[in-house]
């Protein structure tokens, strides 16, 4: 058994940021980085909105961070973690104190077991895709899960969002800034969206709703060019006109080719620059579950999230837990020494800077409950 001062487990943004700091404060931080390591970062190509930075590769961003936190003292192992035991659990922690101090365990994938006074949680969260191989190819080459990242890239192109949910509404607004034309695909005639969010998208003049229509393949290359999708009209009398006639009522500004139609679809190709995929987020939390809190979505609660989730009067989060949450520590969740950063917490933000800003809080509150875990 190895004993550490504090694991951290998550070698994206918010686990190495967490660890540059802990390893400046002396505390010899050791990170699980996964396999693959580097979180959702390796998967971007530009970065140009990490400040301090004009423009760098997601994946280099990674390797300066490493590097930057091992010079430090940080250890980084390229593994993933099997199991967790959170011994501060629910708050049934005895006192710690000098002769017996509360450790956390952990086991890697390969079996080692480890030991930790405090540990961080940085695990992140990944975008869902739809799964279909062509959206795979073009991933990167014009196929995006993040507008706030990579709209800059469509200026005055037209662009797609796949998804009915806040999330696609958002980044359709996000995109109207840069793109010429924005087409919202959603697989349903209603939106899961929030009203507010509906309204604002269909008085958008730029934005174009494609309901009841589903994507069966990315177009494209070395670069996507178009989707091809299948739509079920609700008004089934539209079925009934020609192809010249159905293009005719796509928006004036798309390129839309009907290839054909049955008595069910119109099976259509949209000619476009950029496809954003806005389909939801999975949190990779898994591995705790059982141990700590979570929200009705798999997001870590921290003290921070709990009170917000309360603020905003979320009876299904207040239900989730009977956990009691440290005011002291905005990033402590309800394990006692565990702390929880970045994408595995923060559903609404999500910004390779963001991540780097809780990953440096949770460092710091790790830091001043390692010198006095009573406070
Ligand atoms: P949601 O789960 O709310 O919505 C996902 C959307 O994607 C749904 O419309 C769903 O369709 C569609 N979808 C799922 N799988 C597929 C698929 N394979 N093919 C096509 N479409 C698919 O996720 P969000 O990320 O939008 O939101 C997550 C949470 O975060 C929500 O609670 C949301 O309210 C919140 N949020 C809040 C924001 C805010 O307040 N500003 C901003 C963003 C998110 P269907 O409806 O048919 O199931």
């Amino acid at each position: 058994m190895s004993t550490q001062n504090v694991i951290i487990i998550g070698g994206g943004m918010a686990g190495l940021s967490a660890a540059l700091y802990l390893a400046r404060a002396g505390l010899t931080p050791f990170v699980f980085a996964g396999s693959p390591p580097g979180g959702q970062l390796m998967l971007t190509s530009e970065v140009e909105n990490f400040p301090g930075r004009e423009s760098i590769l997601g994946s280099e961003l990674i390797d300066v961070l490493r590097k930057q936190a091992t010079k430090f003292g940080t250890t980084i192992i390229d593994e993933n973690v099997k199991s967790v035991n959170l011994v501060g659990a629910g708050r049934a922690l005895p006192v710690r104190n000098d002769e017996s101090p509360v450790q956390h365990a952990v086991e890697s994938a390969s079996g080692k077991e480890y030991s930790a006074r405090a540990i961080i949680i940085a695990t992140g969260a990944k975008a869902l895709w739809m799964g279909l191989p062509s959206e795979t190819r073009l991933r990167g080459k014009g196929v995006s899960a993040c507008a706030t990242c990579d709209g800059f890239f469509f200026k005055n192109k037209i662009v797609a969002v796949i998804g009915g949910g806040d999330s696609a509404l958002e980044e359709a607004l996000t995109l109207t800034k840069f793109a010429k034309d924005v087409v919202i695909i959603h697989r349903k005639m209603e939106f899961r969206a929030s009203k507010i969010m509906q309204e604002r998208v269909k008085k958008h003049p730029h934005i174009h709703l494609f309901l009841n229509a589903e994507v069966t393949e990315f177009l494209g290359e070395q670069r996507v060019q178009g989707l091809r999708i299948k739509i079920s009209p609700s008004d089934k009398s539209i079925l009934s006109k020609t192809v010249s006639e159905l293009e005719a009522l796509s928006p004036a500004l798309l390129q839309t080719k009907v290839e054909k139609k049955d008595a069910e679809y119109i099976y259509s190709k949209i000619v476009l620059d950029g496809v954003f995929v806005a389909i939801g987020h999975r949190p990779d939390t898994d591995l705790f579950k059982g141990q700590i809190a979570f929200d009705q979505k798999g997001y870590i609660l921290t003290t921070a999230m709990y009170a917000l989730a309360q603020l905003k009067a979320d009876s299904q989060t207040a239900t989730v837990t009977n956990n009691v949450f440290d005011v002291h520590y905005q990033t402590m969740t309800s394990a006692l020494g565990v702390f929880g950063a970045g994408d595995c917490v923060d559903h609404v933000y999500r910004q390779a800077s963001t991540a780097a800003g809780m990953g440096v809080q949770a460092a710091l509150d790790t830091e001043r409950w390692i010198e006095n875990p009573q406070v």
